[in-house]
């Protein structure tokens, strides 16, 4: 289904009840999606459908970034790490959600995408929302410990040094596995974790360096 505009798409999504919470919602209306499509496939960018964004990567579909951002419960003035940035969509979702007083880096290892990334979010980019080119896989301590961490490409296994760069009660959002990805929802307490899976979804590869 293609929708006629932004506000349309988000109106599917919370009619589909993956889009449910106001602030989540909020963000969504706020940030445009189209600003994010690159030109060949503006006709596309109120679908339902992950595009194509260059060097064989794509914007997630907007229903999985809903779903994700559901479970990593992102809440005003937390600090938050976004590994896979890409065309900063959800870079800019977040930044949304966290507000003034929270802050917001974002990873993504292929230079070319990180230059129309942080193209396309120019006017939040500062201390409060950084973009930063390199291997999210070791996360970025300098920013460490985060409230929430997100991970917008397919991890073989729950990347360690994300885990301790979470804060206690923090959450993370990462897809693992290998051809398809179950979701893990991780819930950090102590030494332990809580963590729920959902699976059935599809990503390109987390690659290390
Ligand atoms: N959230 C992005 C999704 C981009 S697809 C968007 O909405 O546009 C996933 C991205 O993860 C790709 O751009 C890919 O280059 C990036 N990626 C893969 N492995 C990575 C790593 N180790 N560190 C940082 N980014 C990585």
């Amino acid at each position: 289904m293609i929708f006629e505009s932004n506000q349309a798409l988000v109106d599917f999504m919370i009619a589909r009840g993956v889009l449910k919470t106001p602030a989540l919602i909020n963000g969504f209306i706020k940030v445009d999606r189209a600003h994010f499509i690159n030109k060949k496939w503006q006709g596309l960018a109120y679908a339902d459908q992950p595009l194509p964004i260059g060097e064989g990567q794509t914007i997630s579909q907007p229903s999985t970034v809903a779903f994700m951002l559901e479970l990593l419960s992102p809440e005003s003035g937390q600090n938050i790490l976004e590994i896979g940035a890409g065309s900063g969509y959800v870079t800019a979702l977040l930044a949304a959600i966290v507000g003034l007083q929270g802050s917001v880096v974002a990873m993504e290892r292929i230079k070319i995408l990180a230059k129309q990334g942080r193209e396309n979010i120019k006017d939040l980019l500062g201390k409060r929302v950084q973009y930063i080119i390199g291997d999210g896989t070791q996360g970025y301590k300098k920013n460490s410990p985060y409230d929430r961490i997100i991970v917008s490409a397919a991890a073989s296994r729950i990347p360690e040094a994300l885990i301790s760069q979470l804060k206690d009660g923090g959450v993370m959002v990462v897809p693992v596995g290998k051809e398809t990805q179950t979701m893990l929802r991780i819930i950090k307490k102590g030494s332990s974790f809580d963590i729920t899976e959902y699976p059935g979804f599809v990503f390109v590869p987390l690659i290390s360096e």
